[in-house]
């Protein structure tokens, strides 16, 4: 596909039969990311998507561009292999909240610390869907949605709280129903220099009753606003919120608004940018310090073997390089 081509969302759709439930908020996910891809006029070949386990995980399936689907909880470590290894590329990772938060929820910690510059999606609907319904972390205490014998047991985790405690530099939450405002965000998690970590409220119209569309929605609350919806999902950009870090001295201030802003649930739950800091040197510069030709001969354009398959690394060299004088 050449550059100059204008991109349609449909180009980035591949023909493979799709097996979510109808009514699924994985559709409208799948949906901004296509368009959000060919607002940013990338070519299929110049992005990679990574997934984990889950009903999320098909996302990558229904894309026209590279992608891994890889193991329960390990999508953070491939992606950022994957970017570490080629910094060109853009690197989306997508997963389920029990494949984040769960199995994967060190992999999250240690992805904030990095700041590589990547996207990381968490399709967040409280549930496994896959297997059945069981809760997952960001179940909320108490909730006994249709496949729990008792209500849940634990405390849920907040994925805003967590991901700014890693240090992501880039925080925000989308809805999967809001697929204009979900594509604006995905395309300004792109753009952002650091890593980018996206919450998306997606209703499983399968397995969750509760927290479902029609509950984000507000329509159990038509009476409340004169017969109409009282939604409970709101922008944060429509309240005048403001995430932007101007200056490293604002940090402490702005963590705090968005460590405040993702305490709030129920009638109101935020949607929109949380916080957004690019004065943090991104993983690839603190290497292109260390290595000055980091970026211009990056280790996926690098040869490492020989025609026959023979290594090209002399590993005696490279043990001489890093060994230690021995104390004396
Ligand atoms: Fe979507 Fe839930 Fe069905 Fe999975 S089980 S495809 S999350 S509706």
């Amino acid at each position: 596909m050449a550059l100059e081509q204008v991109l349609k969302a449909a180009d980035f759709a591949t023909e493979v039969h799709n097996d979510w439930c109808p009514g699924c908020g994985d559709f409208g996910i799948l949906r901004t990311i296509q368009m959000a891809l060919a607002e940013m006029k990338l070519d299929p070949y110049r992005v990679a998507m990574v997934s984990g386990i889950g009903c999320s995980a098909k996302t990558i399936h229904y894309i026209k561009t590279y992608g891994i689907h890889t193991l329960h909880g390990r999508v953070l470590p491939v992606a950022q292999g994957i970017k570490l290894a080629n910094p060109n590329l853009e690197v989306i990772a997508v997963g389920g909240d029990g494949d984040g938060m769960g199995i994967g929820g060190a992999h999250f910690v240690n992805a904030g610390r990095r700041n590589l510059d990547m996207l990381y999606v968490l399709y967040d609907n409280g549930v496994y869907g896959l297997t059945k319904g069981q809760a997952s972390p960001t179940l909320k205490l108490g909730v006994q949605t249709k496949s729990l014998a008792h209500p849940n047991i634990n405390e849920a985790v907040n994925p805003i709280w967590l991901a700014l405690a890693a240090g992501a530099t880039w925080v925000a939450r989308g809805y999967s129903y809001d697929v204009k405002h979900l594509k604006d965000l995905i395309v300004q998690g792109v753009r952002h220099q650091g890593y980018a970590f996206l919450d998306v409220l997606q209703p499983c119209p399968t397995y969750n009753d509760i927290n479902t569309k029609e509950w984000y929605g507000g329509e159990d609350r038509a009476d409340q606003n004169g017969g109409r919806p009282l939604p409970r999902v709101y922008k944060l950009e429509a309240e005048g919120f403001d995430p932007v870090v101007r200056d490293p001295t604002d940090i402490e201030d702005k963590a705090k608004q968005a460590l405040e802003k993702a305490l709030e649930w129920g009638d109101r739950i935020p949607i929109g940018v949380f916080y957004n800091n690019e004065h943090v040197p991104d993983m690839g510069e603190r290497i292109r310090q260390r290595i000055p030709t980091y970026y211009a001969r990056t280790p996926a354009e690098q040869r490492i073997a020989g025609p026959n398959g023979e290594p090209l690394t002399d590993v005696a060299k490279l043990f001489a390089r890093l060994s230690v004088p021995p104390s004396t």
